[in-house]
């Protein structure tokens, strides 16, 4: 097994799992925990969970499965330059989506929303749900039983009140602590991986052009270099080119800003890392640079018509399955049935949660399209 640096989290100095196993053979407790993702149901539905673009809408867009490729790719490169412990990298990345619901942000919304009553939804701790209960494989135990680090790094996100139900893997909310480097890493490789993907996917779409985009220093740098480069290159092979540099950029960035800020807090140990600040970072210049492209997107892209057209239709199906499932329990399948006699609304979010796009809009048009039957 490669070596880690004293900073990073150590396999063999887990924390642990909830339900006490033999020890892994032939692979580290994190390669394990990675494995058993890869190998889960809800591994497979994110393949056909939306990123920004229904999955029915073009096959080369990213979906979710794409994605946690994508940010996989990218944060293990990060990782191994900075001696982390790249199986732990890869198994928070792969794990990271997995409590999406079907229609990205817009689904999410709308559970949220429909859930307000009975605690919210928010797909981080979802994803933390599906690996810790819903998945269901093993015959000794609920969940996936992963071990701790691999939790906590899927809990990006968390509030007060939710971190004090969920204990341990939730007390760095509470303790104001960070966590380890590793998911520190995820955390910053996931919006590195979709800023870059929705420009791609954004001008594939053309849904945003080539010329709008120019308006953002860093892409304009990078096509102007590939134009310097390739006075002749246009279409696919120009977006690829400048994407490709901009996320070289990025990643270089990040690695050597973070290996600056390890070097100036020393930390010798996973406990000093949660102690110190944030170390895994941009540099502020190109964090700078990072939020103008964010905020190009999010205008130009995510709030484009056509975009917010489908958002507005995604969060009518999920809002609209959500009211006839909790007025009528009995159409749900007999297993969420079973367990909406404990909690209704939280067995119901469950089902919509683990949908794909395409299964909420069978299931819709089932319940809701008059039609013979
Ligand atoms: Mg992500």
């Amino acid at each position: 097994m490669l070596e880690v640096a004293p900073y990073a989290a150590q396999a063999a100095a887990s924390r642990g799992r909830l339900h006490g196993e033999p020890a892994a053979r032939g692979r580290s407790e994190f390669q394990r925990d990675r494995d058993r993702i890869i190998h889960c149901t809800a591994f497979r539905r994110l393949e056909y969970k939306t990123q920004v673009f229904v999955n029915h809408e073009g096959d080369l867009f990213r979906t979710r499965l794409t994605h946690s490729l994508e940010v996989a790719q990218i944060a293990r490169t990060i990782a191994r330059q900075l001696n982390l412990d790249e199986d732990l990298t890869e198994a928070i990345t792969l794990a990271h989506d997995l409590g999406h619901t079907p229609f990205g942000h817009a689904g999410q919304d709308a559970l949220n929303a429909c859930m307000k009553p009975y605690g919210g939804f928010e797909h981080n701790l979802q994803s933390l749900r599906v690996v810790d209960h819903l998945e269901q494989r093993y015959g000794g135990f609920d969940g996936l039983n992963l071990t701790f680090e691999t939790r906590e790094g899927i809990l990006k996100h968390c509030s007060r009140k939710n971190a004090l139900q969920l204990g341990e893997v939730a007390e760095r909310f509470i303790k104001r602590r960070r966590p380890s480097l590793e998911a520190q890493l995820v955390n910053l490789a996931d919006e590195l991986a979709y800023n870059n993907h929705d420009v791609d996917d954004g001008l594939r779409s053309g849904l945003v052009e080539m010329e709008q985009l120019a308006t953002v220093p860093i892409f304009k740098h990078h096509r102007d270099l590939v134009l310097k480069t390739f006075p002749k290159i246009t279409g696919r092979r120009l977006i690829h080119e400048t994407v490709r540099r901009m996320i070289s950029t990025l990643v270089t960035d990040l690695t050597q800003h973070s290996a600056a800020n390890i070097k100036k807090h020393a930390p010798q140990s996973i406990e000093d890392v949660r102690r110190a600040p944030v170390l895994i970072a941009f540099s502020p210049r190109i964090e700078k640079e990072q939020l103008a492209l964010k905020q190009f997107l999010r205008i130009n892209l995510y709030q484009h018509y056509r975009v917010a057209r489908m958002s507005s239709k995604a969060r009518r199906i999920i809002s609209e399955l959500f009211t006839a499932l909790i007025s009528e329990p009995k159409l749900l399948p007999p297993e969420f049935q079973t367990r909406a006699r404990e909690d209704k609304p939280r067995a119901i979010a469950d089902y919509i949660a683990g949908m794909t796009d395409r299964y909420a809009m069978l299931e819709h048009r089932r319940l809701f399209a008059v039609e013979p039957i």
